[in-house]
């Protein structure tokens, strides 16, 4: 499980997260909507330590994320056992993030080869495995600018995937997407969501939503203002706030 606890991250006297507790259960599917600026990417971001909140902690299956317990505080990790860390948490980004040098194949190959989790013919051989799970066994040996973005985004889910980590996080995977290539990449993480990996997924796809959360979260103001199954906060929001979002995304 993740667990987000009384999370607040601030710049200057902006408080971009308020107070948030959140728990992902393993095999969950959570998705976070809400307007622009509410702090959905920065708590994200928190997840994998990419943020440091200044109050407040992340753990993942009972492991706390970027700091350890120094007596009543917490202390920074070094750089290295965050990375170890981070390689257990999935992310993909809005802008697909690949190396543009390499080769479809060794975008999803490399990290398993850098972190010492696989050497390079066992990474080469799980990378066209996923490759064929996200429908692109055929551009093994394509370069990204070779690629539609919806093709883009699916090497990027491959190469998330191909450290194994416990959980996947995606922020707004199908925003920058032209609107005929959202559904190959949605079918994707359906897939993902339909298998048991455990996803954090923050999108304005409402529908998708509907169809794939275990959980919707919606935030507003740095804070969750609510959450619960989709059917509830999606077709019967209770805070005014959910409802006015709703009422215009919809
Ligand atoms: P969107 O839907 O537009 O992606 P969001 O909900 O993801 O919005 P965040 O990106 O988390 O929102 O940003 C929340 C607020 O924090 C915004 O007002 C943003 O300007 C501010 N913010 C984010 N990162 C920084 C930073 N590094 N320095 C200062 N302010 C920041
Ligand atoms: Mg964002």
């Amino acid at each position: 499980a993740i667990e987000i606890r009384d999370v607040h991250k601030w710049y200057g006297a902006h408080r971009v997260l308020d107070g948030i507790d959140l728990t992902v259960r393993p095999g969950e599917v959570t998705v976070i909507v809400g307007p622009s600026g509410s702090g959905k990417s920065t708590l994200l971001r928190v997840i994998n330590h990419l943020e440091k909140p200044q109050i407040g902690h992340v753990s993942l299956n009972g492991e706390l994320i970027g700091v350890r317990r120094h007596g009543e505080r917490l202390k920074e990790l070094s750089e290295r056992a965050i990375l170890a860390q981070r390689s257990r948490i999935g992310f993909v980004f809005q802008n697909f993030n690949l190396f543009p040098h390499l080769t479809v194949l060794e975008n999803v190959a490399a990290a398993p080869v850098a972190t010492g989790l696989l050497r390079k013919p066992e990474a080469q051989e799980s990378a066209r495995t996923l490759l064929g799970r996200v429908g692109l066994a055929d551009k093994a040996g394509a370069y990204p600018r070779q690629l539609s973005g919806g093709q883009q985004q699916r090497v990027a889910i491959a190469r998330a995937l191909a450290l194994r980590p416990g959980v996947i996080l995606f922020d707004e995977p199908t925003s920058a997407l032209d609107p005929e290539l959202v559904g190959e990449v949605l079918a994707v993480i359906k897939d993902l969501a339909t298998s048991g990996t455990t996803l954090v997924i923050v999108t304005h796809e409402i529908g998708f939503a509907r169809e794939v959360a275990d959980r919707v979260v919606f935030m507003d103001g740095g804070r969750i203002l609510e959450q619960g199954p989709p059917e509830q906060v999606l077709d019967r929001p209770q805070h005014p706030r959910t409802q006015e979002f709703l009422s215009k995304v919809l």
